[in-house]
């Protein structure tokens, strides 16, 4: 029997719930790369998880790698999160007057981030760069921002260009409905390429508002920021008067306690927040200098609100989450980049056994596996990855036990719960992917 014969025996009862999902929602999910269109074959549907893993509604056990996209850097159900959500819960879902959670949770971050000195709380990654670029356009007086290539920063009309991630990996390099105008306000350049940044701001410096970044690009594939680019994009914001933006929403409280700008000591203006500061449920954020952080309403001009922004639910989960991620403290970090490197050298060693490109990269609990022969720098290079090789891994390593990315443009995420036994398991099943490849 053909492996794709095996795996669809193995998940009838997913094939099942995906067909009734197609004719009632657009691909039958409700974030596009949940479709697997980058691999093919059809998703698995989730029953539930336990610490670093998955079970799907057949009965199928995964070792997680996905950890939802990140947010679950403390694995599945973890007893604590849940204690504290169902706590919450049982006092009421959402009050929509002020609650103490909201007050503790901004401590945390403000305490965590080493830019963040006043911080507003919202409901998604989305939300908070939207957020954070009106705020910067208001602050600067200007229009234009400056992205990069591959960066993905939420689907926002004017940060869907050049997007990378589930973007990329429909081929849309623009979407359909972002207004020309708006699109015209954002300028690109190549991920980890200064001189082109250096050249727009010397075309367009009195108009560029901000410079908004991956510190680590986690949606090209798991793309490192080479020595100099982040401090170069510091310097030259600051002589062109425009603000720096870190989206952290990836790498916040995952590559390092204190996010990219701890690890590579680089401080932005303004910081967006999300995933991780969740632990699961749906949380962003965004912060900076008080100075700037004082537009916003009601201490100044700039209109930015939401209903159930800081929800208690949400606050106890993400607050219990980034306590127990400080006090694990930075030992937790360098077994996560331990266990990713781990993987990547694995796997980049069995590419070469059989003469297959591949590279990699661990950083914090954040890693990226490429059929390339690396170096990985920026986004023309993730881009000219093997994906067909790609998924014939991704469902070997499926029909194995291990979860990982449904795209080869995507980041694979660590958990704290994630052992020596989960991490030899994993390699086991590398070999013997690799061995069918
Ligand atoms: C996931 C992500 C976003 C969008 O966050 P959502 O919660 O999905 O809206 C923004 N920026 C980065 C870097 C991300 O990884």
């Amino acid at each position: 029997m053909g492996e794709g014969i095996v795996m669809a025996l193995k998940q009838a009862r997913s094939q099942k719930a995906y067909e009734k999902a197609l004719s009632l929602m657009p691909g039958g999910v409700n974030s596009p790369v949940r479709a697997f269109r980058a691999v093919g074959g059809t998703p698995f549907f989730a029953d539930h998880g336990e610490g670093p893993y998955l079970y799907d509604i057949d009965g199928n056990r995964y070792i997680d790698y996905l950890m939802s996209w990140g947010p679950l850097i403390w694995g599945h159900a973890h007893p604590e999160i849940v204690r504290a959500v169902t706590e919450a819960a049982a006092r009421g879902m959402s009050f929509g007057v002020p609650t103490e959670w909201e007050t503790r949770m901004a401590e945390l971050v403000i305490s965590l981030v080493p830019s963040i000195e006043v911080v507003r709380m919202v409901n998604s990654g989305t939300e908070a760069t939207m957020s954070a670029l009106r705020l910067a356009r208001a602050y600067t007086g200007r229009p234009v921002i400056v992205k990069f290539e591959g960066c993905y920063h939420g689907h926002a009309d004017s940060l869907l260009v050049k997007a990378g991630s589930g973007v990329a990996t429909f081929g849309l390099p623009d979407s359909p409905g972002v207004p020309e105008a708006t699109a015209k306000t954002t300028l690109t350049a190549p991920y980890n390429d200064l001189a082109a940044v250096e050249s727009l701001f010397a075309a367009h410096g009195e108009r560029i508002a901000a410079v908004i970044v991956e510190p680590v690009a986690g949606n090209m594939g798991c793309v490192l920021p080479e020595p100099g680019f982040l401090a170069g994009l510091r310097a030259l914001t600051e002589r062109y008067g425009a603000l720096l933006i870190f989206d952290e929403v990836m790498t916040g409280f995952r590559v390092a306690l204190g996010g990219a700008q701890a690890r590579f000591s680089v401080r932005p203006d303004l910081t967006t927040l999300g995933k991780v500061i969740g632990a699961g449920m749906p949380v962003g954020a965004y912060g900076g200098r008080r100075e700037i952080m004082s537009l916003i309403a009601p201490d100044g001009p700039v209109y930015q609100a939401g209903t159930l922004s800081g929800n208690p639910l949400a606050m106890a989960a993400g607050w219990t989450s980034l306590s127990m991620l400080a006090a694990a403290g930075d030992a937790l970090y360098e077994r996560m980049e331990r266990y990713g490197q781990a993987l990547v050298d694995a796997f980049v060693a069995l590419g070469r056994r059989k003469g297959i490109p591949t590279f990699g990269v661990a950083v914090g609990g954040m890693f990226g596996l490429f059929f390339h022969e690396g170096p990985v720098t920026d986004y023309a290079a993730a881009k000219a990855c093997d994906t067909r090789m790609y998924a014939r891994f991704f469902h070997a390593m499926l029909e194995e036990g291990v979860a990982l990315a449904p795209s080869q443009l995507e980041a694979g995420f660590l958990s704290a719960v994630h052992t020596e036994a989960e991490l030899a398991e994993t390699v086991a099943a590398l070999e013997r992917a690799f061995a069918r490849l």
